[in-house]
């Protein structure tokens, strides 16, 4: 594996990985790796000859309040993660590398970006889509992988590839879960031994809604209350939403019909660690 800052180097690289037929898969991500990001690894050895991962936690993305300067870093830890799960080209660029100027250019997805994570986090998506932009004009991968753990950004790059005919396939991969349920994330290291463990409300009231389904509810409103009470027995959590929505297009949902896809999207506080989940259905 080779660690490289510079896209002049990358470039170089990839261009000769190119002429000689080999295809390019990309991991992005903000590092602090986990089993999560080993998954979309795995995955995207399967499906490509060579393998980028960035590591770049991208100010673009956070807000004024939020946990940029403390977002958890290990860079050497990083480097030895990715390279025994078998990345080829680890990109560990700068913020002056990837933004030497102030940028006068950004790339806004509409409507999706209008709820949920959008809502409470404005200009957060402004930031993903456009580092994801720049990260695909430097890396021009044949396959980008991202998880659907954040269930809203793969919708949310998914339309702006399609709008942009960006020449890039978009692969979703499953949640990476805890064995006792918890979603992978870098932030759970925040978590406190009481909030990490009253933490499993989130993906204990998933099952309990996907069990509703199956039993046949149809009511949306019906089974967020369910959720939102699940939720709500932790005495830690405070919740900033609990919602059900249409899938991709983040629209509002009242009763579920056959043959659509729904997503249930939480994020819920612990102390001053804000965690998503969430799960989707396919009627
Ligand atoms: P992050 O470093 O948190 O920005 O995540 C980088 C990529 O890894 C994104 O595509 C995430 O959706 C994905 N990811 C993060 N956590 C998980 C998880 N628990 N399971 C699957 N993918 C994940």
């Amino acid at each position: 594996m080779l660690t490289i800052p510079t896209i002049k180097e990358l470039r170089h690289h990839l261009q000769k990985e190119k002429e000689a037929g080999k295809t390019i898969g990309f991991v992005p991500t903000m590092g602090y790796l986990h089993d999560g990001h080993i998954s979309l690894v795995n995955k995207a050895k399967e499906e490509t000859d060579v393998i980028v991962m960035s590591i770049f936690v991208n100010p673009l993305q956070f807000g004024p309040t939020e946990d940029l300067d403390k977002y958890p870093r290990d860079i050497e830890r990083d480097k030895e993660l990715a390279r025994s799960a078998g990345v080829t080209y680890l990109f560990t660029p700068s913020v002056q590398e990837m933004y030497p100027k102030p940028m006068r250019t950004k790339v806004v997805v509409e409507q999706i970006t209008e709820v949920l994570c959008g809502l409470s986090r404005p200009g957060h998506f402004d930031g993903v889509s456009t580092v994801v932009t720049k990260l695909f004009n430097i890396v021009q991968p044949d396959k980008a992988f991202f998880g659907q753990k954040d269930a809203q950004q793969v919708a949310v790059i998914e339309q702006m590839v399609e709008d942009m005919l960006m020449p890039v396939t978009i692969v979703s991969c499953p949640i990476y879960r805890e064995a006792d349920g918890l979603a992978m994330s870098s932030r759970n290291v925040y978590l406190s031994d009481e909030e990490r463990s009253q933490a499993l409300v989130l993906s204990q009231s998933l099952f309990v809604a996907k069990q509703m389904i199956d039993a046949g509810e149809r009511d949306a409103s019906c089974m967020i209350k369910k959720v939102r009470s699940i939720i709500e027995e932790a005495p830690l959590a405070v919740i900033d939403y609990a919602e059900m929505k249409k899938y991709p297009e983040m629209a509002d949902v009242d009763q579920l019909v056959s043959n659509e896809k729904y997503v249930i999207a939480l994020a819920v506080k612990f102390g001053q660690t804000r965690l998503i989940d969430n799960s989707w259905f396919q009627l």
